[in-house]
């Protein structure tokens, strides 16, 4: 077991695009757990968009300041414990941070099964899979036939609900950066259709994938895609808004999409917002059926790992350039 912890300070606000600059490595002893406390080691750490949002102000949780430990979440060992219930060996869940080792209690981490890719219990197993579940089936709730627009369709969260939006009987259309992406979405995917949205073309490219209109739309980006998505809804469509990648780089919030009201109230148009930790006391019938498609080869969980501790700042630059498809996690241990 090695003898130091290494760890990633969040160093500097980013301006514009976060870089590895932006973070700052330490090295430092391992922790000692206390009474009811375990010393955790991490095994792998999901990179997320939001690590990027909690930088730029206040989210669903405070602004980050320089000097911290980046926050980050992640699948862990127990090391050592000091917690009923919890004993060497065991699998865990929580913000383990970007770094080796972290103490942990009974309330900050969720046991999960040994036998399980780690990557698995990050992604399609993990808040991954539950966000796309209940982002798609209880916020967008695409009905069979209908036609359901998925946006970052190729990265995590995007993947698993085009994919749900296919098991539910959709015409299911995603929409990527760059033509590989999009080829990849309707082969390995099997999307019916997929839009570039870098092509200049993109509200003609979407029209024309979707010649129905949209009835429902999953929202990870904002921006011109939503624009484009809001102008071919349906009467009745419902927009989730799981995310809006395309401003986590900016200093200020864009502008909302031109005529939003307009388009709202005359197109009785629902648009929500959702945070996957409302639906945590309901995630277990999530888990079963995500687990069930998953086992059965209906919903694939494509990933993209990345070696090492030290590699995880680029990791977080690289995911704003989308280099994914599926699943952006490092692998630590
Ligand atoms: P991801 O989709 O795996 O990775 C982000 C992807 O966004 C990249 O691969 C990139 O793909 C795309 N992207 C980057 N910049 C973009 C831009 N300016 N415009 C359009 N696309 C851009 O990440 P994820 O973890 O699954 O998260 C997806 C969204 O869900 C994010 O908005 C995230 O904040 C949100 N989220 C919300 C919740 C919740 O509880 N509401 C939970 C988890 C995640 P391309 O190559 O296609 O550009």
């Amino acid at each position: 077991m090695p003898s130091i912890n290494r760890q990633w300070l969040f160093a500097s606000r980013p301006e514009g695009a976060v870089t590895a600059k932006n973070f700052e490595r330490r090295e430092g002893p391992i922790p000692e757990p206390g009474a009811n406390e375990m010393l955790v080691r991490t095994r792998m750490i999901s990179i997320a968009p939001a690590n990027r949002a909690w930088m730029q102000g206040v989210t669903y949780r405070d602004k980050l300041e320089p000097g911290v430990v980046m926050p980050g979440s992640g699948v862990a060992e127990v090391v050592r414990s000091n917690v009923a219930g919890f004993n060497q060996g065991d699998i865990v869940e929580g913000t383990v941070g970007w770094q080796d080792y972290s103490i942990q209690t009974a309330a900050s981490v969720r046991k999960r099964d040994q036998a399980t890719p780690h990557e698995a219990l990050i992604g399609v197993l993990g808040g991954t899979g539950l966000t796309a579940y209940f982002g798609t089936l209880d916020v967008a709730r695409p009905l069979p036939g209908e036609t359901f627009v998925v946006s970052a369709a190729a990265g995590a969260v995007g993947s698993i609900a085009a994919q749900i939006g296919k098991i539910a009987g959709c015409r299911v259309v995603g929409v990527a950066g760059g033509a590989e992406k999009c080829a990849w979405l309707v082969r390995e995917l099997g999307l019916d259709a997929a839009v570039d949205y870098r092509s200049p073309t993109m509200l003609d490219d979407m029209r024309k994938a979707c010649p129905d209109g949209i009835d429902s739309y999953f929202d990870n980006t904002g921006g011109a895609i939503l624009d484009a998505a809001l102008a071919l809804m349906n009467e009745h469509g419902r927009v989730a808004s799981c995310g809006y990648i395309s401003q986590y780089n900016d200093e200020k919030p864009g502008p909302g999409p031109a005529g939003l009201l307009q388009m709202l109230v005359s197109k009785r148009i629902r648009m929500e917002g959702f945070l996957l930790m409302d639906y945590f006391p309901q995630r277990e019938k999530a888990e079963k059926a995500l687990k069930a498609w998953h086992a059965s080869g209906l919903l694939k969980a494509p990933v993209h790992i990345v070696e090492g501790l030290d590699n995880t700042p680029q990791a977080l630059a690289d995911m704003f350039a989308g280099a994914n498809l599926g699943k952006f996690v490092v692998r630590v241990s």
